[in-house]
C-alpha cells in the first residue's frame, strides 16, 4: 500500500522498469535455450529409438537370412553334389558368420533382453540344424568322392547303414535329411523365434518411444509456457513504454507547442523532466516579462516609456481614441530653484495624478523629461468638457503644496482620432494644440481645431 501511494505520487522509475525487463528477458531467454536443448535431447531419444529398432530389425533379419542361406546351400549341395555349394556354406558359417555377428550386436544393444533370448533360441536351433546338415554333406562328399572337405564334415561318422549305401542311396538320404519334416520343423521354430524376437523389439521400441513422447510433450508444454510468458513480457513492455514514455512525450510536445507548462505525468524520470521544464519555463517567462516591463516602462514614474509609447501607438483604434500631450510648465526653473531631486518628486506626483485622473484602460506614457502622453480609449470630441474637467483637476492637484512640494502647472494639447487621418497626424494635432496652450500663457488645455481651454 505504501509502495502504491509512493508510486502514484512520484511515478514508476524507468530505471527500475528497465532493470526488471532486462532480468525478465534474460530469464525467459535462458529457460527457452535450456528447454529447447532438453527438447532436442528428448527428440534425439525418439529418433534414436527408431534408428535402433531399424538396426536391430536388420540384425534379426540377417540371422534369418544367413540361416536360410545355409539351408539353401546345403540343399543345393545335396541335389547337385557340386563342391561350390559346400564352399559357400562354409564361407557363411565359418567366415562371414552373419548369425553370430547379429546375435552379438543384439546383446550389445539390448543386453540380455527378451528379444535377445528369442534370437539366441533361434541361433541354438540353427546350430543344432547344422549337425544334420554336416551329416548330409558327409553323405554327399562320400557319394561324390569329394576331397578336401572341412573338418566339421570330415569328422562326421556315418551310421553303418548309411556308410554301406550306394552313392545314389547316400545322395537320396542326404537330400531327405535336409528336406524332411524334422528339418522343416526346426526351420519353422527358428522362424517363429525370430518373429517373436521382432515383435519383442517392436514392443520395446514402442515403450521407449511412448516414454520419449510423453517427455517430449512435457518439454513442449514448458516451451509453450515460456512463449506465453514471453508474450506477456512483450505486451508488458509495450504497455509500459506507451504509458511511461510515449504518451507523456506526445502530451509534453503538445503542451510545448502550445507554449504551456507540461503535465507532470508518466514515469518518475519523465515527471522529473516535466517539473524541471516547468520550472525553467516559469523562470523564462518571468524573466521575459521583466525584460519587457523594464524595456517598456519608465523607472522614475512606473509609466510606459518612449518604447512602450511606440509600441502602444501602433495598437490604438484611431477612430475612438483621444490623445493628450501633457507638458510641465517651466520645469527647468523648478529644477533650478528647488533642485533635481525635488523635480523628480514632482514628476512622480504628476504621474500619480495622471493615473488617478484617467481610467485604468487608458494608456499613460512619459515620453520625455517633463512630457507625458495619454491615450484615452473610446472617446470622441463630444467629451471635451470631461477632458477640460480632468485638466483642471490635474492642475489643482499640482498646485496643492500640502505635501511639501512646490506648485507646478501643466499645459495639455488634445486631439481626437476621429478627426485625424493617421496616428502620426493625431500626434501632430495634439502637439499643435499644446503649442497653442504654451503660447497662450500655459496652465490649461487646448483642443486641436478650436480655441477652447
Ligand atoms: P516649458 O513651459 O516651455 O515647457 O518650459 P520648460 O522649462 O518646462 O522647458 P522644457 O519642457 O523644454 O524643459 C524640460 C525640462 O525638464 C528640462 C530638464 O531640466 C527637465 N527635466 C527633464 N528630465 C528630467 C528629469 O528626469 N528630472 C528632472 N528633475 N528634471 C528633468
Ligand atoms: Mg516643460
Amino acid at each position: 500500500m505504501i509502495i502504491y501511494t509512493k508510486v502514484k505520487e512520484k511515478g514508476i522509475s524507468l530505471r527500475l522498469v528497465h532493470f526488471f525487463m532486462i532480468i525478465l528477458t534474460a530469464f525467459v531467454a535462458f529457460f527457452m535455450l535450456y528447454e529447447t536443448s532438453r527438447f532436442s535431447t528428448v527428440f534425439d531419444d525418439v529418433t534414436g529409438a527408431t534408428d535402433a529398432y531399424i538396426e536391430l530389425q536388420k540384425d534379426a533379419n540377417e540371422l534369418m537370412e544367413a540361416s536360410d542361406y545355409l539351408t539353401q546351400e546345403v540343399q543345393n549341395f545335396t541335389v547337385t553334389g557340386e563342391r561350390i555349394h559346400l564352399i559357400h556354406y562354409f564361407e557363411e558359417s565359418a567366415q562371414a558368420k552373419r548369425r553370430e555377428n547379429s546375435l552379438d550386436k543384439m546383446r550389445e544393444i539390448t543386453g540380455e533382453s527378451k528379444a535377445f533370448e528369442y534370437m539366441n533360441d533361434a541361433m541354438t536351433d540353427s546350430v543344432a540344424l547344422m549337425q544334420s546338415e554336416y551329416y548330409a554333406m558327409k553323405l554327399v562328399t562320400e557319394a561324390q568322392q569329394i576331397d578336401h572337405v572341412p573338418d566339421e564334415v570330415k569328422n562326421v561318422e556315418l551310421k553303418s547303414e548309411h556308410a554301406a549305401m550306394s552313392a545314389d542311396g547316400k545322395m537320396k538320404t542326404a537330400q531327405q535329411m535336409v528336406h524332411d519334416s524334422t528339418y522343416h520343423r526346426l526351420k519353422d521354430r527358428i522362424r517363429a523365434n525370430m518373429q517373436k524376437c521382432l515383435k519383442e523389439l517392436e514392443k520395446q521400441t514402442h515403450e521407449v518411444q511412448n516414454e520419449a513422447d510423453s517427455k517430449l510433450e512435457e518439454r513442449l508444454n514448458y516451451i509453450r509456457i515460456i512463449i506465453f510468458v514471453q508474450l506477456v513480457a512483450i505486451i508488458l513492455i509495450l504497455v509500459m513504454t506507451t504509458l511511461l514514455i510515449i504518451m507523456p512525450i506526445m502530451k509534453g510536445v503538445r503542451f510545448i507547442k502550445k507554449d504551456e507548462m507540461m503535465p507532470v505525468r508518466g514515469s518518475y524520470e519523465f515527471r522529473y523532466l516535466a517539473k524541471t521544464y516547468n520550472k525553467m519555463y516559469d523562470a523564462f517567462k518571468k524573466s521575459i516579462a521583466n525584460l519587457n516591463y523594464d524595456a517598456s516602462h519608465d523607472k522614475l514614474t512606473g509609466l510606459y516609456n518612449r518604447s512602450g509609447y511606440d509600441f502602444l501607438i501602433d495598437s490604438i483604434d484611431l477612430k475612438t481614441t483621444a490623445v493628450l500631450i501633457i507638458d510641465a510648465d517651466k520645469f527647468k526653473e523648478v529644477n533650478d530653484n528647488y533642485g533635481h531631486a525635488v523635480g523628480d518628486k514632482i514628476l512622480q506626483k504628476l504621474a500619480m495624478t495622471l493615473k488617478k485622473t484617467f481610467r485604468s484602460e487608458d494608456y499613460i506614457c512619459r515620453i520625455g523629461g517633463d512630457e507625458f502622453v495619454v491615450f484615452m480609449k473610446y472617446v470622441n470630441d463630444g467629451l471635451k468638457d470631461l477632458i477640460i474637467l480632468k485638466s483642471k483637476q490635474i492642475n489643482e492637484t499640482l498646485a496643492d503644496t500640502s505635501d511639501g512640494l512646490p506648485p507646478v502647472s501643466t499645459s495639455i494639447g488634445v486631439a481626437f482620432g476621429q478627426n485625424a487621418q493617421s496616428t502620426k497626424d493625431l500626434i501632430q494635432h495634439a502637439d499643435d494644440a499644446l503649442y497653442r496652450v504654451k503660447e497662450r500663457g500655459r496652465c490649461g488645455c487646448s483642443f486641436y481645431g478650436d480655441d477652447a481651454s
